[in-house]
């Protein structure tokens, strides 16, 4: 048995398997003289060939929505005629298949950034196009994730919301990073995946290829070298694990039958699973990535209907579009923004472009009125009851009757009881209130212990809003990563909130934890975690869930 590390496990769940790193950007060689121009050419527009083939083949595969429109989109920039001439005269003046690739590309990055708008979005795809040519042509591995031919655990860096397109769940057995925080793409997309996860591990990078390792994404321990007994006792674990989480059903409720709902956070009608009390956030933006126009009325009520028809007489909340800052979307140009994040993202799109906001909002009450789900409506990024009573009023004038407010942004936490008085509920989205409570970039994986949303700052902030919901008599509920973490959801639910939403996967988890605790227990955690220095401190943290 080798060395053990540890992480900060956010996605729960044991696997054990070889492990592969996200395979590197080769370097560019330096330039050598050429003997058979002719040959080199050949060899560039072979690799360059080689690449699109890989991406159409990808874009077939991905699932829609995954990214299949950007991967054959990079496909066509690949076998683009005037990148084919700009790299063969590059070998004509001298250079070799890679360093022509790298340089022709150069220059068409540097034409994408002085454009602006979608093209400039597009200069990350362009380098993705120069590292998989320049792999091709030196023979490497393409850069990206490894595909080792069997089950894996992948090591990265961390992951970005592009990787995802080639995750196959069905192969990774679990993720481990250097970097990344509870609310990184990593511990997202792991929670969605259903795939044990450890973020934050030192040296995890240091571990070599094909070296077994245990992972325990609850404790956030990584064991490495592990022998063929460790991989069978963590895999009976975790078989244990699910058939015990199987056996729970039903609603939420604690250990003395104070009700909580479980609701699911999905993206669109294939993330459904599992036995859900409803959908606590339908993420839409899934309908506009990849779009270069808005998806007109039709498709976009087809796509709220699919979802409302699976979930008969159930709640779900539809959060209208949240583009910008981290999610950018190539039909609303979203300019030149200093800050995106502090800048026109989520409701505040309305202001320039209120007539995607409108769109949305009949295509949603279209879908509703043909359903027999329960359809609330929330806005993202509010700052101001003015802006939630605005969108209030938005949603009922076209027939959607309860409209909600997302709290992300403090001053709508401090503001809570007046937003209860224009809207009839809210929904605390903790991954964006931890990034402005604590002015920390949510996607920065080093401030990972600022985003903990165990912090007791943010956690005053969600005991604002729920004192503020119980004052008024409206729900007030958690939709961010936070609700996801069994160790903390009986902090919140202490902290007075009425729901909590999460991926899907994670629900049974929390259920199980909830059930573990009273509500007095609830509260007790809740008045320590919100009287401690700092987020680690706490008993909730220590103790298993
Ligand atoms: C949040 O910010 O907590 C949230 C649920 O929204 P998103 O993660 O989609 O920004
Ligand atoms: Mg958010």
């Amino acid at each position: 048995m080798g060395e053990s590390l540890r992480g900060i496990g956010v996605s729960p769940g044991r696997a054990a398997g070889p492990a592969y790193r996200m395979t590197p950007p080769p370097p560019v060689p330096a330039p050598t003289p050429v003997t058979d121009p002719d040959a080199e050419a050949d060899r560039a527009a072979t690799a360059l060939a080689a690449v699109a083939a890989d991406l159409t083949r990808r874009a077939a595969a991905a699932a829609p929505g995954a990214g299949a429109e950007i991967l054959r989109a990079q496909a066509m920039m690949a076998q683009d005629a005037e990148l084919t001439a700009a790299v063969v005269a590059q070998v004509r003046s001298g250079c070799s298949a890679p360093v022509a690739i790298d340089r022709a590309l150069a220059v068409h990055r540097q034409a994408f950034q002085s454009a602006g708008g979608y093209l400039a979005e597009r200069v990350a795809d362009l380098d993705d196009i120069r590292d998989r040519a320049v792999a091709a042509c030196l023979g490497l591995p393409p850069p990206g994730i490894p595909d080792p031919g069997h089950p894996f655990v992948l090591v990265a860096r961390d992951l970005a919301p592009a990787d995802t397109a080639g995750l196959d769940p069905g192969r990774v057995l679990a993720l481990v990073t250097e970097d990344g925080g509870p609310t990184s793409h990593t511990a997202i997309l792991a929670r969605a995946a259903g795939l044990p996860a450890v973020v934050r591990c030192p040296g995890a990078l240091e571990i070599a290829d094909g070296v077994p390792v245990a992972v325990d994404g609850s404790t956030g321990e990584v064991a490495v070298g592990v022998d063929r007994h460790a991989i069978a006792a963590s895999r009976i674990a975790e078989q244990r694990r699910r058939r015990r989480l199987a056996a729970g059903q039903g609603p939420g409720r604690t250990a003395d039958g104070h009700p909580v709902a479980l609701y699911g956070n999905i993206g669109s009608a294939r993330d459904l699973h599992g036995d859900l009390e409803g959908v606590g956030l339908f993420r839409t933006e899934l309908l506009y990535l990849d779009r270069v126009d808005a998806p007109g009325r039709d498709e976009q009520a087809a796509a709220y209907a699919e979802v409302f028809a699976a979930l008969p007489g159930r709640r779900v909340i539809v959060r209208t579009l949240d583009a910008g800052a981290d999610k950018p979307l190539p039909f609303l140009d979203h300019g030149d923004e200093p800050n995106p994040a502090l800048g026109i993202r989520g409701l505040r799109l309305a202001r320039r472009r209120p007539e995607v906001l409108r769109a949305q909002l009949e295509a949603i009450a279209r879908a509703a009125r043909s359903a027999t789900a329960d359809v609330w409506v929330m806005a993202p990024m509010v700052a101001t009851v003015a802006e939630a009573a605005g969108f209030a009023a938005a949603c009922r004038d076209v027939g959607l009757p309860t409209a909600g407010a997302m709290v992300e942004v403090p001053a709508a936490a401090l503001r809570a009881r007046a937003l209860l008085g224009v809207v009839d509920f809210l929904s605390i989205g903790t991954n964006d209130l931890s990034q402005y409570t604590f002015a920390a970039d949510r996607q920065c994986g080093q401030l990972a212990d600022l985003l903990d949303p165990g912090q007791p700052a943010l956690l005053e902030l969600v005991a604002a809003c729920a004192a503020a919901g119980r004052a008024a008599g409206k729900p007030v509920g958690v939709c961010g990563e936070a609700a996801a973490d069994p160790r903390l959801a009986p902090v919140l639910v202490g902290l007075g909130v009425s729901s909590l939403s999460m991926a899907p996967r994670a629900v049974p988890e929390v259920r199980e934890a909830l059930a573990a605790h009273t509500l007095a227990d609830c509260r007790r955690l809740a008045a320590e975690a919100l009287a401690a220095d700092d987020a680690d401190a706490p008993s909730f943290r220590t103790n298993s869930p």
